[in-house]
């Protein structure tokens, strides 16, 4: 088994839970374009200490490296989540976008091509759909016009897939995430921003009067799809699918911050200002698609989710909410 991205949010918890299960699990990540290096290296080397984890620093950029990795290993499967991820970032300085999203990939298909896997999953995104106007959507719907750089290498990276998939037969599957979030997340995004924001009593800047909605998915429920999937790899002449993974209940974003109220007990200061370029306004999925493959789909409501995430928080940025950590590790998220 081979998780790129190990180091980051998502591919963390999905080596822990791999790792739970008994799997031994070779992680790849190049320990890059963090907002948080300090919260990535935990991570990491938190994983480097499980028996069961080989961990490999690695740019996914360099083709070598990364033929050797799947020759020497030839691992039948395979989760792909490593990125850059930032989507204004992406806008500002587009370059390390091209290299790690699509040239990495590129690496990674090829390899694929010469030791095919059972399966290969990896990362998509909601922001592929662009501007949906208020309503879900759906993965028979247009991914044609994307707002950002980010989104279209998402959006590449899901044709590319179906191109080596038709050339070569190998099984993929996309998983288009709707804004995740929970326990050692990432500290550039919404939830992190605001409970960290609440915690230390500082202002809370809301774009387009908090109006924005987005489809938060806790990240249990994301660990669950993504393994989920990976157990049943699609089947025909060209095996490719892509699939939503989202709980289809758009929250506002100032609803977000009222909930990071309760679940703090503190209360936010708010300032609002016009809306940034370069996001959509309005991300909800429709996970029909998803809920049939597995049976199930994401279900945490949002309170939950963030009573776990600020119960996390505290202990790991300690009452001080310093961003350096003054506790152990040793406590982690989880159900
Ligand atoms: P993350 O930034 O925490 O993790 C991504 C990891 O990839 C990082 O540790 C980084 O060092 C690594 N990486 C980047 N470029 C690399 C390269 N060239 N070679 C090797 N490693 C490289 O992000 P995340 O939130 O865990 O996201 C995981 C995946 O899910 C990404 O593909 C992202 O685009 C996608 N996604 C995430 C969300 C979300 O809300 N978190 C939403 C939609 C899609």
């Amino acid at each position: 088994m081979l998780v790129t991205g190990a180091a980051g949010f998502i591919g963390f918890h999905v080596v822990r839970r791999l790792l739970g299960r008994g799997h031994a699990v070779h992680g790849v990540d190049a320990l890059v374009g963090a907002a948080d290096p300090a919260l990535q290296r935990h991570r990491w080397q938190q994983l480097c200490r499980e028996p069961g984890f080989r961990g490999y620093e690695l740019d996914l950029a360099d083709a070598d490296a990364v033929h050797k990795l799947i020759q020497d290993g030839t691992p039948a499967r395979i989760v792909h989540l490593a990125a850059r991820v930032g989507v204004r970032e992406s806008v500002r300085e587009p370059e390390p976008y091209l290299e790690g999203n699509l040239r990495g990939f590129l690496h990674l298909l090829e390899a694929c091509a010469k030791h095919p896997p059972e399966h290969l999953v990896y990362a998509s995104s909601s922001s592929v759909y662009g501007e949906t106007g208020r309503r879900a959507s759906h993965e028979g719907d247009r991914a044609d016009a994307p707002v950002s750089f980010y989104a279209a290498t998402k959006r590449a990276n899901e044709l590319m897939a179906h191109a080596w998939s038709s050339l070569y037969g190998i099984p993929v599957s996309g998983l288009r995430f709707f804004t995740v979030y929970g326990p050692w997340g990432r500290p550039e995004m919404a939830v992190y921003r605001f409970v960290r924001a609440i915690e230390r009593g500082e202002e809370i800047t809301l774009y387009d009067g908090g109006r924005m909605r987005r489809d938060f998915t806790y990240i249990d429920d994301v660990v669950d799809a993504v393994l989920g999937v990976l157990e049943q790899p699609p089947v025909g002449a060209t095996p490719a699918r892509v699939l939503n993974v989202g709980g289809g209940r758009p929250v506002q974003v100032l609803e977000l911050v009222r909930a990071a109220e309760a679940a703090t007990g503190k209360t936010a200061k708010i300032r609002l200002q016009p809306g940034p370029a370069g996001d959509v306004v309005h991300t909800e999925a429709d996970a029909g698609a998803l809920r049939a493959l597995l049976g199930r789909g994401p279900a945490t409501p949002v309170e939950e989710g963030l009573a776990r995430f600020v119960a996390w928080y505290r202990d790991y940025h300690g009452e001080a909410a310093e961003l350096t950590p003054r506790r152990s590790l040793r406590r982690q998220s989880g159900k």
